[in-house]
């Protein structure tokens, strides 16, 4: 029984991914965060709940509903339905010879008689990349869409339905009319009886939008055929009903992801409550709120496996990688509670006198209140005397729900002197601003944009802590071509005043004070300022420019003002210009993909690498906006971002029309979103098990220990976690993270995250407790980090082996009993060989053809402190239907990765979290451009300018509702393409429909299944 009333949510309406804005969870009214049972602070935030129960005597015991699904930890996983059971694994070797088995892991086919004259001539529209100029784009695009005009025949999908060149299967669908019920995430066609043919066709209609149709029926993609033979209802069959006549697998019959997610969504009917040691957390695609009671909200750690090996020969045996993905400051939903804060007053933080570890849930208290056993060291500490209180008769202390240390996974705590450097407080953070003014920077329009956003707009954005009233952010601005030009801007001065430093080997701050300035004091000669550096640099012919010394000046005016900080750099050329780190050009595409590509990607030299370590030892980190035409070097310049903890955003050609929204709309998420100065973090295990291995964007001096010179809510870390000894099976082990900083405000603080996981030595717990989002998070940063030290072809075999080794695994522990040569995948990792197809093919890992360099050091970066929320959407692009918003505000289920889900008289948007696209159906009704992009026709669309403008008809309406929603989960504007069917660009779109055969090469979701159950029954034989 749960104290309080049930939350009042609804996931139902909402595609599962998305998190729904504010207006729609809670109406108007304030929710108060969930808490748990019985827990009062004396923090006024947190209003003490209405309804006790149980004298807190007892916990209350739910159990989350994820977990009923599938074999309880302790039982043999049910294997009578597995996700795939298909004839076709029986016994013979599936067919491979549509696929040359060079193909078969996933190796784009980088033969240079692919493309004898070369790569096509179409630059490739890469997230954060612009293209050169509209007239590349191939054909014009006015006035000349055939697909769009005059009296084309209907037209008939591109594709045959079976993507693989198979035979179709295509049974009579409904022998006996439709199904009454439809698997959960796919739409059924409209059912026409006596209609032979699909409807009148949109274009034919009169205006209105009232033609847009739920789902066309003429779409030879969604078809019945799929939906009434889909196998994940399962059901009614055990394997050897399940026959299919065709001789290849269907799409349909593999586990698919929207399926997967859609049913998980269907389960989650109440809070996923951290009660107990071991709950695997619904997946990270889904909507859901917890309810911290002891471990911590997953959405700021998670973990590969809920339930941990008990030895190193079982996670060798499994290769399941044992490791954590932490988001310290991950953004919570509003309605889940924020970590309170604790204060132990002087004493400061209570810690084992052992381990060092913080206070936490799982802490037990004996001799009446005087001591605590750690559960990770199991020392004995003596309780401070301010810090004693009294047991009640189970053993718990009297203020166990006073104290969010006692009984919440996640608090935080007001640091004292000795967590400071140097025993001082520190200064509140500050912004210094770095503009590039040479000529490129000033051609663009850059210049002027930068300075006008930042006056009109992003100075009113400045963070400032939760509770606080104004920012106490200080800022400060710097220039640079071949000098570097500082501004004095005391508010005093009544005008700015500017200073050039020209000697760039030993770089020094020319203002003591003046430099850093309270945006709120000095508004008057900030605004001039900004009107004059426009001016002043109009006419600059300046092409050359530095860089290193522009990042040495930041730093060293932060250490001059004592505190902590960000250095925003905007930068458009590489730095050539006689100075410290200047580079040249070595961009070589064609080792791209080669052995010789690892060079290619590795910083050229240390001086950023060094600038990087300086930024975080000094508590700040650079985030890079760079605008370049040309190779920029991102490989080495991008270190300095890496090491300090910051971003990295890319525009090319950048273009005030194409780009000026999404620039802006960064920065001020950017300044928006947590972030955490100056910070350190550590994990602790519980003995036996210890961190090993650290993956992500930071400094390490020790094997223990990460520096940030900032982390925000956008950032995540994986840690993989090592046996050092034997687990005892049926125990319990924890983990438990530290992360120190300096606030907005300039507090100093402490946040602990802390989490309880089970021991077992069965592998029929393991894998039912594995949760694959993770696993997949950390594949690819393991994966991201080997593209610099090993080549593309030993990565994907690599990634391959351990898949298969994982399933057979599995195969050999779990479902002895299942026919030799079947396909059984475990429940939790049923979408395994989608996500590992697919990530094979990524162009983070292989490239494509027209990705530069930049744009790849660029993705590798993003990649390593990508959060899980991020790396499933990149793994698995997310496609929802527009067409279909007219009257649903909220669109219908999401579409898989297949171009033969897409109808010719449909609109899509896909997104992955770094780039974002709307494709055109050819044979869309017109008026959805006129109501969407307000365009008189579809030969008006050019792809990077089109926008959903704001237009007022519902359509429009609920389409931009949907791109801000999508925004809003991603925390990033994306650059956006709006793509027609058919035209050239339509290639580049292609390659993120993840479950068709790669673009350049890479086999697709079926073929892939084959060859790793090939691979599987190698490893078995
Ligand atoms: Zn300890």
């Amino acid at each position: 029984m749960l104290a309080g009333p049930p939350p009042t949510y609804n996931t139902g309406s909402i595609p599962p991914t998305m998190h729904q804005p504010p207006s729609q969870m809670h109406g108007n009214q304030y929710q108060p965060p969930i808490l748990p049972p019985n827990f009062q602070p004396n923090q006024q935030q947190f209003p003490p709940q209405t309804s006790m129960m149980n004298n807190g005597m007892s916990q209350p015991s739910v159990q989350h509903p994820y977990l009923n699904q599938g074999p309880s930890p302790s039982t043999q996983p049910d294997i009578s339905t597995p996700p795939i059971m298909n004839s076709q694994f029986q016994g013979t070797q599936p067919p491979l010879h549509n696929h040359p088995p060079s193909n078969m892991n996933g190796a784009p086919s980088y033969k240079q008689n692919q493309y004898p004259n070369g790569p096509p001539s179409v630059p490739h529209p890469y997230p954060n990349s612009g293209l050169p100029s509209s007239n590349n784009f191939g054909p014009p695009t006015t006035g000349t869409n055939p697909h769009l005009q005059g009296s084309q025949p209907p037209p008939h999908n591109p594709l045959p339905s079976n993507m693989n060149g198979a035979p179709s299967y295509t049974p009579s669908p409904y022998p006996n009319g439709p199904p009454s019920s439809f698997p959960s995430g796919v739409h059924p066609p409209p059912y026409y009886p006596n209609m032979p043919g699909p409807p009148s066709m949109p274009g034919s209609q009169p205006n209105g939008i009232s033609s847009y149709p739920g789902q066309p029926p003429s779409m030879p993609g969604s078809q019945p055929n799929g939906i009434s033979s889909y196998p994940g209802q399962p059901p009614s069959s055990g394997p050897g009903q399940q026959s299919f006549p065709q001789s290849r697998i269907d799409a349909d019959m593999v586990p698919n992801v929207i399926q997967v997610v859609e049913q998980c969504q269907e389960k989650i009917q109440e809070p996923f409550i951290t009660n107990a040691p071991g709950l695997l957390p619904p997946i990270v695609g889904t909507n859901f709120i917890c309810q911290d009671q002891g471990s911590c909200n997953p959405r700021f750690m998670r973990s590969t496996t809920y339930a941990m090996p008990n030895a190193a020969d079982m996670v060798k045996q499994s290769n399941i990688p044992i490791a954590l993905s932490i988001s310290p400051l991950a953004k919570l939903r509003q309605d889940e509670l924020e970590p309170p804060m604790s204060n132990f007053g002087e004493i400061g933080p209570v810690r084992c006198h052992r381990c060092k570890a913080y206070m936490c849930s799982f802490m037990q208290f004996i001799d009446g209140g005087k001591r605590f056993i750690c559960c990770f060291c199991e020392a004995a500490t003596d309780v401070p005397q301010e810090y004693f209180n009294h047991l009640d008769h189970s053993g718990r202390r009297m203020d166990w729900y006073q104290r969010p240390e006692l009984c919440l996974g996640s608090y935080e705590i007001v640091a004292t002197k000795q967590y400071c450097k140097d025993e001082k407080w520190p200064e509140p953070p500050a912004f210094i601003f770095m503009i590039d003014v040479s000529y490129n920077s000033v051609r663009s329009g850059l210049v002027n944009y930068i300075c006008h956003i930042l006056k009109t707009d992003l100075l009113d954005y400045l963070p400032k802590d939760k509770n606080g009233e104004t920012s106490t952010v200080r800022i400060g601005f710097a220039t640079f071509d071949k000098q570097i030009q500082f501004y004095n801007i005391k508010t005093s001065l009544g005008q700015p005043q500017m200073m050039v430093v020209s000697d760039l080997e030993e770089i020094f701050v020319p203002l003591l004070e003046g430099f850093l300035c309270s945006p709120q004091d000095s508004r008057g000669v900030i605004n001039s300022l900004l009107d004059q550096i426009p001016q002043t640099f109009a006419n600059s012919q300046e092409t050359e420019t530095i860089l290193a010394p522009v990042i040495q000046a930041g730093i060293q005016a932060l250490k001059g003002a004592n505190c902590s900080g960000k250095i925003y750099v905007f930068s458009t050329t590489m730095p050539i210009a006689m100075a410290p780190g200047k580079l040249s050009n070595r961009e070589d595409k064609k080792a791209l993909g080669t052995e010789k590509e690892k060079t290619l990607l590795s910083p050229v030299n240390n001086i950023y690498t060094k600038l990087g370590e300086e930024c975080a030892q000094n508590g700040c980190a650079v985030d890079l906006f760079v605008f370049p035409n040309n190779y920029y070097d991102l490989a080495t310049i991008g270190e300095v971002c890496r090491i300090s903890g910051g971003e990295i955003y890319k525009f090319n050609y950048f273009s005030i029309e194409n780009d000026g929204e999404r620039l802006l709309d960064e920065l001020k998420r950017n300044f928006q979103r947590t972030t955490a100065f100056d910070a350190l973090m550590r994990v602790r295990t519980s003995t036996g098990i210890g961190p090993i291995d650290f993956l992500g964007n930071f400094y390490m001096t020790n094997a223990t220990e990460m520096i940030f010179g900032t982390i925000d809510s956008d950032k995540s870390v994986s840690v993989e976690l090592k046996h050092e000894d034997k687990l005892p099976a049926d125990g319990n082990t924890y983990t438990q993270v530290a992360l120190l900083y300096t606030s907005i405000s300039g507090q100093r603080r402490l946040r602990i995250i802390t989490l309880a996981l089970t021991v077992t030595s069965s592998y029929t717990t393991l894998y039912p407790a594995c949760d694959l989002d993770t696993i997949m998070n950390y594949i690819t940063k393991v994966a991201m980090r080997s593209v610099l030290m090993s080549t593309p072809k030993s990565i994907r075999d690599s990634i391959i082996t351990q898949a298969a080794n994982m399933l057979a695994c599995y195969r050999k522990h779990c479902a002895q009993a299942t026919t030799a040569g079947q396909l059984i995948l475990p429940e939790t990792l049923k979408l395994l060989p989608v996500y590992v197809a697919s990530l094979l093919k990524s162009d983070a890992l292989t490239g494509t053809l027209t990705l530069t360099t930049d744009d790849r050091s660029w993705l590798i970066h993003r990649l390593m402190s990508m959060n899980i929320k991020g790396t499933s959407a990149y793994i698995y692009p997310r496609i929802y239907p527009l067409h279909t918003l007219e009257e649903n505000s909220i669109p219908s289920s999401m579409i898989r990765c297949l171009y033969e889900r897409f109808a010719d008289t449909g609109a899509y948007v896909i997104e992955n979290g770094l780039v974002m696209y709307i494709w055109l159906g050819s044979q869309l009704d017109p008026t959805f451009v006129q109501y969407v992009f307000g365009l008189p026709s579809a030969s008006h669309i050019q792809p990077e300018k089109c926008r959903a403008v704001e237009l007022d008809n519902p359509l429009s309406k609920n389409v931009r509702t949907l791109l801000n929603m999508i925004r809003d989960e991603r925390n990033s504007y994306m650059k956006l393409f709006v793509i027609q069917q058919r035209d050239p660009l339509e290639s580049f779109f292609k390659n993120y429909l993840v479950e068709d055969k790669g673009f350049t090469g890479g086999a697709s979701y079926v073929d892939f299944l084959y060859h790793l159950h090939r691979e599987i029954r190698n490893i078995l034989q």
